[in-house]
């Protein structure tokens, strides 16, 4: 499971890599970039922290195959998580109020 930054989305404001308690975002020239992928665990603090839904997460084949990736969008408050696996799209929305409930 690891991240995967889209450079043409992504706009080189430096918050995923500020955030990313591993450090192992940085920034080359002004995008972003993951230096060291297989160390990633899946926090998805970057991804919630990026604005333009510029970070993926590529899923496992346990939580959802190794051709499944996922997006993430704050909309008013509230969590959009976006998963795409070849031409299947499913979109979970969360409040972070509840989320702690599970
Ligand atoms: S938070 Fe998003 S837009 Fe900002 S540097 Fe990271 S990937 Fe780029
Ligand atoms: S998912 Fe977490 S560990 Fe992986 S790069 Fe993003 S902030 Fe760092």
């Amino acid at each position: 499971m690891s991240i995967r930054i889209n450079s043409s989305k992504c706009i080189g404001c430096g918050k995923c890599s500020n955030i990313c308690p591993g450090n192992l975002i940085c920034m080359k020239g002004k995008k972003a970039s993951i230096e060291f992928p297989k160390e990633c665990w899946g926090c998805t603090a970057c991804m919630k922290e990026c604005k333009f839904e510029a970070i993926e997460l590529t899923l496992g084949a346990d939580v959802g195959g190794n051709e499944a990736s996922m997006t993430v969008r704050i909309n008013s408050g509230r969590v959009e998580w976006k998963i795409a696996k070849g031409a299947e799209r499913v979109n979970i929305e969360v409040d972070p109020m509840d989320s702690n409930k599970y």
